[in-house]
């Protein structure tokens, strides 16, 4: 059983010529509602790969609130601990996406921002009985560090996809056995920047001296860096033409953990995951990039 702890956002997308200046107005187009958030992305991937999941998170009370919990249970999510909060407006992102294929994103952490370590009291079990746990940091620190502690406990393994960017205490670390940063969030870890090889080994060596077995940098179009205890390498994705990479990096997570749960050795996790993650990038959006399970096996089987 897969729990994962996170954050839930309506994202606003709006496709823009380019970004405004301050002071200035801009005609946009395309204005779209895609359901969005790292932790509801993860659970998502999780869910349309067939992991037996539940799904630890805040929500609004707002028409998006319920209605996306009501599409995270069509998508097979265990939603007995998605909190819908009183008079409270669910996360938001407001993204615009330029001509040029760049992101300027702003969040609103809403909802969110109550999926504290009190707010989790009830679900401590669920996180004890549980194989794996995966979290993200759009919710508050002392939630997560609540629930890495308790996961470490009792033996529950910890991933942690330390997405956005930001420093985290010793504490938290030592409780994560697998981590998986992008170059920015890594060189935020580490004050390292990973530019090669040696870089990428670098950084990990940091990681894995805070007590994290298994460090697994991911790098874009070119794969992810695996090290474990110091023994690094590149394990390389798959080529496709990338329309959107809005939740890549949600869409490997969610399914590198599907994979894990059915027993699978951690490079081909890997290669399943680079899977997912690569047709999601062909596709538009967040939760509406991700694949199905049939979609997946088709891929791989090419
Ligand atoms: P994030 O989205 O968190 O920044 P990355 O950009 O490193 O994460 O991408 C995460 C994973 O998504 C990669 O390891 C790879 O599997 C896949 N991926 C991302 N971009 C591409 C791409 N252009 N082509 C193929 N796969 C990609």
């Amino acid at each position: 059983k897969l729990v994962v702890l996170g954050s839930v956002n309506a994202d606003h997308v709006l496709q823009v010529p380019s970004f405004p200046r301050p002071g200035e107005t801009l005609h946009g187009r395309n204005y779209q509602v895609i359901p969005g958030g790292k932790g509801a992305n993860q659970a998502v991937a999780a869910a349309r790969l067939h992991a037996d999941i539940g799904f630890i998170a805040c929500v609004g009370d707002d028409a998006f609130g319920i209605n996306i919990r009501e599409n995270f249970k069509i998508d097979g999510i265990d939603i007995t601990a998605v909190k819908m909060q009183p008079n409270c407006p669910t996360g938001i992102a407001m993204i615009q996406v330029s001509d040029s294929g760049e992101n300027s994103i702003c969040l609103s952490a809403e909802a969110n921002a109550k999926l504290t370590a009190t707010a989790i009291a009830p679900d401590l079990e669920r996180i004890r009985q549980a194989d794996y746990l995966l979290m993200q940091l759009e919710t508050p620190l002392c939630g997560i560090e609540k629930a890495a502690q308790v996961a470490k406990a009792a033996n529950t393994v910890v991933i942690l996809n330390p997405a956005p960017a930001r420093a985290l205490s010793d504490e938290l670390l030592a409780c994560v056995n697998i981590i998986t940063p992008n170059e920015t969030e890594a060189e935020v870890l580490t004050g390292i920047t990973v530019t090669d090889a040696d870089s990428a080994q670098c950084a990990a060596n940091v990681l894995h001296a805070k007590g994290i077995k298994t460090v697994m940098i991911t790098l874009g179009a070119k794969g992810v860096w695996v090290s474990q205890n110091g023994n690094g390498d590149i394990i390389a994705g798959f080529r496709v033409e990338a329309t959107d990479t809005t939740a890549a990096g949600d869409t490997f997570n969610g399914a590198f953990v599907t994979g894990l749960l059915e027993g699978l050795p951690l490079e081909s996790a890997i290669k399943f995951a680079h899977a997912a993650a690569a047709i999601s990038v062909t596709r538009f959006g967040a939760q509406t990039s991700i694949p199905t399970r049939d979609e997946v096996d088709d891929f791989l089987a090419q």
